[in-house]
């Protein structure tokens, strides 16, 4: 078997006995599963999953951490159940979200962000006894309290601050800075930190940050951390227990062909982050998501046609933005793949889906293999905010997941029915 292009661990084109190099997800040619479960598919290798997370203890096993895993990246069952028994907590910005993770693991790992969280939404979480309550503003922390007392419980919480630090990155997941919704400005910390302390229902357990997503450079995460742990030693001053220093998510990935080993990039974010927490004996809380699940995931889909209008070439296949909204929202670039790697002259294409909007396309003006209608290709780390952004629109069923481990598939989410899409309407 020769490797004719590594892409470690999860998809890797592989030789059969015809010398025919086809894509192929662990020990699975991707071909076999679209034959098996239909276009678009999203494929994900658990082997991936592992081996990334593994990366990130490793680089952050000089402190107590717990890694808690952003739901929100990638919130299928079985991809928590996997997260779980590899010991990782989870992240939660929702009743939905706490309730999937409920689905398959205890809450004791459970830390709830979001600036809008809803009376209900805080109960749930104070029931189920989660680990900590990322509280984003004063009124909310008056809603929190009002929950545990109801309760007789207690919930534990911590400030998201938010540090003031540009990220350097999309517009739309950029979050710490002063103009953004998110966080507590860190002048009004202090006051809210002291009103929290005088309720016997709330306990100061931590503080958190988060300061947007997709991020490659250290600088940003370094900057972040500096300036909580100035927060740190005041709030300690000022009396608090400040055990937990909750760092976010955010680190991002290289969505396009160089690929730098994985490991090496998450130890420069680990020595970043860690570097000015060092000594104050906290336990660090990390909060990846697309870095854990974005890799390990791929859509297939199928080239339904070939077209020209004009001098430009169109390759319409059948996944859509609807499947996979990256590119339209983020103006992200995956890399797309022919799943059979025949020699052949590359043209210059726009790939796009079926849905009526402009903005509806995989990418444009790509360099691609001269691909035929009916060929499937592989649109790469499509596992973080994939299927998680999917919608119904133009009312078409959100694709099928699977789970690849070794030799074998496992459906994890089947297709919907256009039966299921419109079952919870009333005609009259
Ligand atoms: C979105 C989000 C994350 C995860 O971000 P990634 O870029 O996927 O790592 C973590 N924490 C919070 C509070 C978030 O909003």
């Amino acid at each position: 078997m020769s490797d004719a292009i590594e892409r470690p661990p999860g998809f890797t084109y592989r030789s059969d006995l015809k010398r025919q190099s086809r894509l192929c997800c662990e020990q699975l040619p991707v071909e076999r599963l679209a034959e098996r479960f239909g276009t678009p598919l999203y494929v994900y290798s658990a082997r991936a999953i592992r081996e990334r997370v593994r990366a990130f203890d490793h680089a952050f096993k000089d402190i107590e951490h717990t890694i808690c895993y952003s739901v929100k990246a990638n919130s299928n069952l079985a991809v928590l159940r996997l997260l779980g028994e590899l010991g990782c907590g989870f992240d939660v910005v929702s009743g939905g979200e706490l309730a999937r993770v409920l689905a398959v693991r205890r809450a004791e790992k459970v830390v709830f962000s979001g600036v809008g969280k809803a009376a209900q939404e805080m109960e749930a979480a104070v029931r189920a006894k989660i680990l900590l309550f990322n509280v984003e503003s004063a009124s909310e922390l008056r809603v929190l309290e009002a929950c545990a007392a109801r309760l007789k419980s207690t919930a534990s919480v911590a400030l998201r601050v938010n540090p003031d630090v540009p990220a350097d990155t999309h517009p739309y997941i950029s979050t710490g800075l002063e103009k953004h919704k998110f966080g507590v400005p860190v002048c009004e910390a202090r006051e809210l930190y002291a009103r929290a302390a005088r309720s016997p229902h709330l306990r100061v357990a931590g503080i958190s940050v988060h300061i947007g997503s997709q991020i490659t450079n250290p600088t940003p995460f370094s900057a972040a951390s500096q300036r909580v742990a100035e927060i740190v030693g005041e709030l300690r001053r000022d009396g608090h227990t400040i055990l937990y220093v909750d760092v976010g998510g955010g680190l991002g990935i290289p969505y396009q062909q160089q690929r730098e080993e994985f490991s090496h990039l998450v130890r420069a974010y680990a020595e970043a982050v860690i570097a000015p927490l060092q000594g104050l004996g906290v336990k660090l809380l990390v909060e990846p998501g697309r870095s854990i699940v974005g890799p390990a995931g791929a859509l297939l889909t199928r080239v339904l046609y070939r077209k020209a209008n004009g001098g430009k070439k169109f390759i319409v296949v059948d996944a859509a933005m609807n499947d996979l909204i990256r590119p339209a929202l983020y103006q992200a670039e995956h890399e797309i793949v022919p799943v059979e790697m025949a020699r052949r002259a590359p043209e210059i294409v726009d790939i796009v889906g079926p849905v009526c909007e402009s903005g509806d396309f995989f990418a444009r003006a790509r360099s691609l293999p001269a691909v035929a209608e009916g060929e499937l290709l592989a649109i790469l780390d499509a596992g973080a905010y994939g299927m998680a952004l999917a919608s119904n629109y133009n009312s078409r069923a959100r694709p099928a997941e699977v789970m690849v481990e070794g030799k074998t598939a496992k459906l994890i989410r089947r297709r919907e029915t256009i039966a299921e899409l419109i079952r919870l309407e009333r005609a009259n």
